[in-house]
C-alpha cells in the first residue's frame, strides 16, 4: 500500500479520469484503483475526483459510503474477510472466526496495532460448496480450518500473498453436467449461425426456445431482446449481470471460470439481436480473482475477430465488451440498481417503468441478462430452440445449473432439467433425511420435508440456482436469523418498509431465541413481513421476509417450545 502525497494525487486522479472517461460512470473504477493503491479514499481524493469528473463532492461521497469495498478510514494492509453467510456458517465459520481473533489479538471490525491486518465479516463470497471461505484482499481461500488460519496469516506476514495463484484454492466442483456444460466443443457455432440469420429470426429462435432468465426472476429472454431491439436509441447496451450474490448461489462462478467464451459469445449474439455495440460485464467484487482471466478471453476474442469491428466478416456488426467491477452490495443484483452502480451512483433500485430495455445504462436501451442466460442463449443459437425445449417442463424449458450446499455429502454444481423434484436432488447430493431445503437463496422459499415432492421450476418453486439443505438437527431459527441479519445489512435503505421491517423482524427473532416472544407478537411480525412483500420498492424488500414467514409456518411449534433464557 502506498503513502499518499497530496501534490501527486491531483495529477494521478486526472490521469485516471482520462483513462476511464471524464464522467460519473468512471467513478467506481477510479475508486477501485485508489483503494487498491492507498488502502482508503480520503476527503482530498473525493474532492479531486469530483473536480476531475465535473461532479459534486457530495456525489462522490454518497457513492463511496454506499459500498463495502470502499473505505474512508485506514485499514490494515491485509483485509481478512470471513464469509458469514449461511452455508459457511453451517460449515464451521464460528470456529475459524475465534481462531482468527486469537491469532491476531483483535475482534472483528478492528485493525492490528501494527496496521497489518483488519478483520471483517463478508456476506456470501460465492464459495458455499467449499466453506468456510475467507477473502484476503482479493484472494479467496476455501475450506479454511481453524488449524489452517496460522499458516494463512503467516503467508501474509511474509509478504507472499500476491504469489499465491489466483483461483488457486477455488475448486470447480461440477458434480453433474448436462446439455449446457457438456457442449463445450460447439463454442462459437451459435455466433456463426446467429450472424447468418436475420435479427428477427434470431429473436424468434430465442422466443421459441422459451428460455427464461436464469437469474431468478424468470422473464422470457426472447421478449426482453425483442423489446430492446424495438427501442429507439443512438446507442444500445448489453449488460451481463455477474453480480451473483444470492446466498447459496455459486453457479455463475463456474461458468465464468470455465466457460467464459460461451458467456461472451452469448453477449455477442444478444448485441446482434438488439443492435448494440457495447457490452459490459458487471462482475461482483468478490469475484475479482477471475477478472484477469476473463479479460484475457476478451483480448483473445478480439484477436480472433469474435469481438471488435465487422465481427466474423459481418459488415457493420461491431461489438466490444469491458468488465466493470461491483464494490460489494447485494442489491446491485437487481438490474436497475446494477445500472445505477454502473453510472457511478449508489446501488439504489429505480422506479419502474421505464424498464432498462427502454431506458437503461446512461439512458440508452439496455438488455441486462444473467451469466447463465447468455450461456444458454449461445447454445440455443447453435443447436436450435427445439433442442432446448427437449429438456425441462412445458412452461419452463431447458436445464438449470443448481448450486447445492449445506448439509449434504456432495455439495457442488448440478445441471438438472427444470422440473426436477427436491427429493431427486437430495438423493443426488447425498442429503436425504433433510429437515428443510431453502430454494432460491435467502430471498427464496423454505420448503419442509413434507413438500419435497415439489418441482424446481417457475410454475412451482423458483430459483436462480441456490439450493441449501438443512439436516435433521439444524436449528431453523438460527437459519432465519442468519438470513435476516443479511437483509438488515444489505437493504439499501431507500424505502421504509424494507429499511425498518427487516430490523423489526430481526429483533423478533432475537426474542424468539430467548423464548420471550409471545404468539400475539409473532403474528404481528408475520403480518409485518406480509406487508413488506407488498409495500417494498424492489425485490429485496419484497422477498426478505419470505424465509422467516416460511420457517415460522413450518417450524413454529419447535421454535416456540424453546426454554426461556434470561
Ligand atoms: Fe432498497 Fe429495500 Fe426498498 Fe429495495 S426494498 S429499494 S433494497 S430499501
Amino acid at each position: 500500500m502506498q503513502t499518499l502525497h497530496r501534490t501527486g494525487i491531483s495529477e494521478e486522479i486526472k490521469k485516471l479520469a482520462e483513462k476511464y472517461g471524464k464522467n460519473r460512470t468512471s467513478l467506481l473504477p477510479i475508486m477501485h484503483e485508489l483503494t487498491a493503491k492507498y488502502g482508503r479514499i480520503t476527503d482530498e481524493m473525493m474532492q479531486e475526483t469530483a473536480d476531475a469528473l465535473g461532479i459534486r463532492p457530495i456525489d462522490v461521497y454518497s457513492t463511496v459510503s454506499f459500498y463495502t469495498f470502499f473505505n474512508e478510514k485506514t485499514k490494515g494492509k491485509y483485509i481478512v474477510r470471513l464469509c458469514q453467510t449461511i452455508s459457511c456458517d453451517m460449515d464451521g465459520k464460528s470456529k475459524v472466526a475465534r481462531q482468527l481473533e486469537n491469532e491476531l489479538g483483535i475482534k472483528f471490525g478492528e485493525t492490528t496495532p501494527d496496521g497489518l491486518f483488519t478483520l471483517e465479516y463478508a456476506n456470501c463470497l460465492g464459495m458455499c460448496d467449499q466453506g468456510p471461505a475467507v477473502m484476503i484482499n482479493h484472494k479467496i481461500f476455501t475450506k479454511v480450518t481453524p488449524g489452517g488460519v496460522h499458516q494463512l496469516l503467516e503467508e501474509c506476514r511474509k509478504g507472499k500473498l500476491d504469489k499465491i495463484a489466483d483461483m488457486g484454492s477455488v475448486r470447480l466442483n461440477i458434480i453433474k453436467s448436462g446439455p449446457i456444460l457438456d457442449n463445450k466443443e460447439t463454442e462459437n457455432e451459435g455466433l456463426k449461425k446467429a450472424l447468418a440469420m436475420s435479427r428477427v429470426d434470431l429473436i424468434k429462435e430465442i422466443r421459441d426456445s422459451n428460455l427464461k432468465g436464469r437469474g431468478g426472476a424468470g422473464f422470457p429472454t426472447g421478449v426482453k431482446w425483442q423489446i430492446a431491439a424495438a427501442s429507439k436509441g443512438e446507442k444500445k447496451y448489453v449488460v451481463c449481470n455477474a453480480d451473483e450474490g444470492e446466498p447459496g448461489t455459486f453457479k455463475d462462478r463456474i461458468l465464468m471460470v470455465e466457460y467464459p467464451h460461451r458467456l461472451i459469445e452469448g453477449m455477442t449474439i444478444a448485441s446482434y439481436a438488439i443492435g448494440a455495440e457495447y457490452g459490459i460485464i458487471y462482475l461482483r467484487a468478490e469475484y475479482f480473482f477471475m477478472k484477469s482471466h476473463i479479460e484475457q478471453v476478451i483480448e483473445d476474442r478480439k484477436s480472433a475477430n469474435l469481438l471488435g469491428t465487422n465481427i466474423l466478416g459481418k459488415e457493420g456488426f461491431n461489438f466490444d465488451v469491458e468488465i466493470r467491477m461491483g464494490a460489494g452490495a447485494y442489491v446491485c443484483g437487481e438490474e436497475t440498481a446494477l445500472i445505477e452502480s454502473l453510472e457511478g451512483k449508489r446501488g439504489e433500485p429505480r422506479n419502474r417503468p421505464p424498464f432498462p430495455v427502454v431506458t437503461g445504462f446512461d439512458n440508452y436501451p439496455t438488455a441486462v441478462n444473467n451469466v447463465e442466460t447468455f450461456v444458454a442463449a449461445s447454445l440455443i443459437a447453435a443447436k436450435g430452440a427445439e433442442w432446448f425445449t427437449e429438456h425441462g417442463t412445458e412452461k419452463t424449458s431447458g436445464t438449470k445449473l443448481m448450486s447445492i450446499s449445506g448439509d449434504c455429502a456432495n455439495p457442488g454444481i448440478y445441471e438438472l432439467p427444470m422440473g426436477v423434484t427436491i427429493d431427486e436432488m437430495l438423493i443426488m447430493a447425498g442429503g436425504t433425511g433433510a429437515k428443510a431445503v431453502q430454494v432460491g437463496g435467502a430471498s427464496g422459499s423454505c420448503v419442509p420435508a413434507s413438500q419435497f415432492d415439489r418441482k424446481i421450476t417457475y410454475e412451482d418453486v423458483a430459483t436462480g440456482g441456490s439450493i441449501i439443505i438443512f439436516g435433521p438437527n439444524r436449528d431453523m431459527l438460527e437459519v432465519a436469523k442468519n438470513f435476516m441479519e443479511f437483509f438488515v445489512e444489505e437493504s439499501c435503505g431507500q424505502c421504509f418498509p424494507c429499511r425498518k421491517g427487516n430490523v423489526k423482524i430481526l429483533e423478533g427473532i432475537k426474542l424468539l431465541e430467548k423464548g420471550k416472544c409471545s404468539t400475539a407478537y409473532l403474528s404481528e411480525l408475520i403480518s409485518l413481513g406480509q406487508s413488506m412483500q407488498k409495500a417494498s420498492k424492489c425485490g429485496l424488500g419484497q422477498t426478505s421476509a419470505n424465509a422467516f414467514i416460511n420457517i415460522i409456518q413450518h417450524f413454529g411449534n419447535e421454535i416456540l417450545a424453546r426454554d426461556i433464557q434470561e
